[in-house]
């Protein structure tokens, strides 16, 4: 039981109540120490923000140093010396490819929800103020998408678990089929194969492109990997086909690396894996290393030209928040970018995701798990009652969150989606954990499974 008053996020509070979470305190490198000293290995990056581990000296240090300086002040008419350094230093390692407009704007604001929200509000309006003004009223999303949970973000969201009771609330979208819907590859809707899925997906795709012609303010994506949606992993080349629809349809592509980006790929941005540069992305979770609240939307020129104009001719972009581009946030963000690039964070995701694979390579013939999934550091493991044929477990069985709770027992910290476990390291994560991460989460699998 707690006597807590907290409300607890995404949480079924009256079984929660019941289960004796462990209260967090403290952290030292990649584990986390509860209020009994207990560690516990950070298996999710603390929900896959996490970049460098917890306490981490040159993060500490920098955001000490700005704390004597100042900590806060509003950029809606001021500008803050670490704000407009973080935004050169994001537009030096955006997504570039020859021939594409560079993403040269910087759009600063508090989490993922916010930054994509940015982008469907600032799309909207482009096309109101463009050269030839258009009333452009309807977003292409995937279905199966996430990308938060403000009812601007919801809208374009597609797991029914979470957004199907707010749709009164929401604004106008057409979902486009996800390639690799959940049970990809192994349960595919009837009349469809591996391959002739992603194939329709995208016929599907341009088709609707088309029957909505001067319509759709844009199409809004998670590249390469849908995250909450169950870490659907799409096939190679999908994302720049995409590209390739919105470029021949006239519209504007928002790519939400929000989970994705710094690395988790084994790039930097899953839209580098594909040379695709859109036209806005945008990147919260990592940002700061994981440490503060920092967004931020990315866009091009063109998008931002047509916010120009007289104060009095009302062109500006009306959004903005109080903590908007927080100066703590930005030297947080600074350290951890430099340690980044000093670190090759993405060659050591690279080098990590390998070990996962081999360390996990024992769950190919385990009678519960129908696949293992991988993408960079990013691993689903699909646990099933049975493989061939595919009968998954009831939900009420709960078999995803009883394998956390295994987890938790032996000193792992994972979170499930439904009946998917995730394992998602740091992507700073040294390569050594990986045995104590894929042998706990082993051992686990094997507790939750069995009858
Ligand atoms: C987590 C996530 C978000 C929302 O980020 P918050 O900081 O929780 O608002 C948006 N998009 C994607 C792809 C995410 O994984």
């Amino acid at each position: 039981m707690t006597d807590s008053p907290l409300w607890h996020p995404f949480t079924p509070m009256q079984a929660f109540a019941e289960e004796r979470a462990p209260v967090i305190a403290a952290a030292d490198g990649f584990e986390l120490i509860d209020v009994a000293g207990k560690r516990y290995l950070d298996g999710v990056s603390s929900l896959w923000c996490n970049v460098h581990g917890h306490r981490v000296p040159e993060i500490d240090e920098a955001i000490r140093a700005q704390l004597d300086r100042v900590a806060h002040s509003t950029l809606l008419g001021l500008r803050c010396d670490v704000a407009d350094e973080l935004a050169r230093q994001l537009v030096r390692i955006a997504p570039a490819a020859a021939g594409t407009e560079p993403l040269t704007k910087v759009f600063f604001s508090d989490s993922g929800a916010t930054c994509v929200e940015v982008g469907l509000k600032m799309a909207f309006q482009y096309h109101r103020q463009k050269a030839t003004p258009e009333r452009r009223d309807l977003f292409l999303k995937l279905s199966h998408a996430y990308h938060g949970d403000t009812v601007g973000t919801a809208s374009v969201g597609g797991i029914s678990l979470f957004h199907t009771l707010y749709g009164e609330l929401f604004y106008k979208t057409a979902a486009i089929p996800s390639p690799t819907p959940p049970g990809y590859p192994y349960a595919l809707p009837e009349g469809h194969d591996a391959d002739s899925l992603p194939r329709w997906a995208l016929a599907e795709t341009d088709r609707l492109l088309g029957e909505h012609a001067g319509r759709v303010a844009a199409l809004v994506m998670e590249p390469r990997v849908q995250g909450a949606g169950g870490l659907l992993m799409h096939p190679a080349g999908y994302l720049r086909s995409i590209r390739e629809l919105c470029t021949k349809h006239d519209v504007p592509l928002i790519a939400d690396e929000v989970a994705v980006g710094f690395g988790k790929t084994g790039e930097t941005w899953a839209c580098q894996t594909e040379d695709v540069v859109p036209d806005f992305l945008c990147t919260a979770k990592g940002l700061t290393g994981g440490y503060l609240p920092v967004a931020a939307t990315l866009t091009t020129d063109r998008i931002y030209d047509a916010f120009l104009g007289e104060p009095h001719e009302l062109r500006t972009f009306f959004h903005g928040h109080t903590f908007t581009g927080n100066a703590l946030g930005c030297a947080a963000a600074l350290a951890s970018l430099k340690k980044y690039e000093a670190d090759d964070c993405p060659a050591n995701a690279r080098a990590l995701s390998e070990a996962i694979g081999e360390r996990l390579a024992p769950l190919a013939d385990h009678p519960h798990v129908a696949a293992v999934r991988r993408c960079g550091v990013m691993t689903a493991i699909d646990l099933v009652a049975e493989r061939v044929p595919h009968r998954p477990f009831p939900p009420e069985r709960r078999t995803g969150h009883r394998a956390v709770l295994a987890a938790r027992e032996r000193g792992l910290i994972l979170r499930p989606l439904g009946d998917t476990l995730v394992l998602m390291p740091a992507v700073g994560m040294p390569v050594g954990l990986a045995d104590r991460l894929c042998e706990t989460a082993i051992a686990a699998i094997d507790a939750a499974t069995a009858a």
